[in-house]
């Protein structure tokens, strides 16, 4: 096997041999990663999970963990029982635990949201207004998932600014934009979830505080997969997702300076979120409280926290090898096959994290992604990724392919969706495929509901239609 420190960190153009790639394992062991799912054929293979962009797995320690405090999970804040004051002790210590996780600077608040839409819409009611009491200005790229776009256009201060077709020429649109207004933030993704790119993290904080503005990151796909610290870019907050993370238990987070948290709108109005209340009016607490109405997401939270402890276990730059051997592998090996091009926003970004989008073309990216399930064993994403502006623009309104990775995926999984690619290149699906409610299905699906499911007493079999309720097919979003 390749260990890990023999390999460089490769870029798309790099020579290495497929034979290195194939025998790379994964860097930790996720949940999942030996579970069987049928083939058309009649065969069983073990599922090749190349969608961790959209979500990833668990990881076996973050299982464990959860595990673990459950039976010492009661009621948090406001129990007097021995396991309530456990449980609020696992929850604040998990918040620090996050927080230190990307970096908080001392007086920055950890808020504990559900994913990264939670987050930036609760950043969207803190964002203070202008002096005439307009909304306050915020910058937007046109590339951002549309999780970094609603709620800045919801909020009514949002400017959407076409990205450049480089790096430089962004950052001086930008710096531009920023110069004609008094905008308040900048909302800028940490790594595309189309491309993997992103622009350089010290230039764009420049740029915005020299303008006044501050940064929030979009970190959904960048602090999973790269050690991300406020404190030393500099970043006012950052956004990210549990269910991302490797923690799929509901928990995501909101970290960074405290006066905007502790001023803005109340992100959820209930108990646990105020001081005092009264017919007639509420005194509200300040941040983290002051957003966290209801009862917390306690395991969420702890699984988080101990998906934090795990990546930041984790030697920094094996993790990048890892990952950049993996990318570069599918970069060099679908961009080599006729027809197959691969996506790009920024060609001169540097260090782009784990996802590869790609086309075939004149093939429906929804015919060659069920064919990768159906006769492959693969998942990964088609559509246009929740980023329709930035698709439009670069001519994929048809939607798109993409292939994931994370620290669960082994080089022999990437190997895998290649290979099946250019058999699908060369020789095309081996059995019909037919559009049924907008989502490209198997005709006579044979493959069977699994076993221990639940989903036998509802479904006999494919054919009947379960992969197409579970994917939610329609238009490609
Ligand atoms: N931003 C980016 C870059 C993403 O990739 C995603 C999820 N695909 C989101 C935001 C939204 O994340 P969530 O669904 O966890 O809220």
């Amino acid at each position: 096997m390749t260990a890990l420190a023999e390999l460089s960190c490769p870029t798309a153009d790099s020579a290495f041999s497929a034979g290195d790639v194939a025998a790379l394992p994964a860097v930790l062991p996720v949940v999942g990663s030996d579970t069987l799912v049928p083939l058309v054929d009649g065969r069983s293979v073990p599922y090749a999970n190349l969608d961790v962009a959209a979500s990833a797995p668990a990881l076996r320690s973050v299982a464990d963990r959860v595990t673990e405090v459950l039976p010492l999970y009661a009621s948090v804040h406001r129990g007097a029982g021995y396991l309530s004051q456990v449980s609020t002790a696992l929850y604040e210590a998990a918040r620090r635990t996050v927080g230190s996780f990307v970096g908080a600077r001392e007086d920055d608040v950890t808020v504990v949201t559900r994913n990264t839409t939670d987050s930036l819409n609760l950043l969207a009611g803190c964002v203070p207004a202008n002096p005439d009491g307009t909304p306050g200005r915020v910058l937007v790229l046109d590339v951002e998932h549309h999780a970094n776009l609603l709620p800045w256009q919801r909020s009514g201060g949002a400017t959407v600014l076409a990205g450049g077709v480089s790096v430089a020429e962004t950052l001086s649109g930008l710096r531009a934009e920023l110069a004609r207004f008094d905008y308040a933030l900048l909302a800028v993704t940490g790594a595309s979830n189309v491309t993997g790119e992103s622009l350089p993290v010290a230039d764009v904080v420049r740029i915005a505080h020299d303008a006044g503005a501050r940064v929030v990151l979009d970190g959904a796909q960048l602090v999973p997969h790269r050690g991300f610290s406020l404190a030393e870019t500099g970043v006012d907050y950052v956004a990210f997702s549990g269910h991302k993370t490797y923690a799929p238990f509901g928990a995501g987070a909101l970290v960074g300076r405290r006066d905007w948290l502790d001023a803005g709108t109340p992100y959820l109005a209930g108990g646990g979120a105020v001081r005092q209340v009264r017919v007639d009016g509420t005194d509200w607490q300040p941040a983290p409280a002051r957003h966290e109405a209801g009862s917390p997401n306690v395991v969420g939270a702890v699984a988080l926290a101990a998906a934090c402890d795990a990546l930041a276990g984790l030697d920094p730059a094996a993790l990048h090898a890892h990952e950049a051997t993996l990318r570069a592998a599918l970069v060099a090996g679908l961009s080599a096959l006729d027809g197959v091009q691969v996506v790009s926003v920024w060609p001169d970004a540097v260090d782009p994290v784990g996802v590869v989008t790609f086309s075939v073309t004149g093939h429906d990216p929804g015919l060659v992604a069920a064919y990768l399930s159906a006769e492959h064993g693969i998942g990964v994403r088609d559509g246009r990724f929740c980023a329709h502006p930035l698709l439009a623009r670069l001519g994929y309104d048809e939607g798109a392919i993409r292939a994931s990775v994370g620290v669960g995926t082994s080089g022999a999984e990437v190997v895998r969706l290649v290979d099946a690619v250019r058999a699908y290149v060369e020789e095309g699906p081996q059995v019909r495929y037919a559009v049924v409610d907008g989502c490209w299905t198997v005709v006579d699906d044979p493959r069977p509901v699994p076993a221990g499911s639940g989903l036998e007493g509802l479904f006999a079999t494919a054919a009947a239609g379960f992969l197409a309720d579970a994917a939610g097919c329609g238009p490609a979003d």
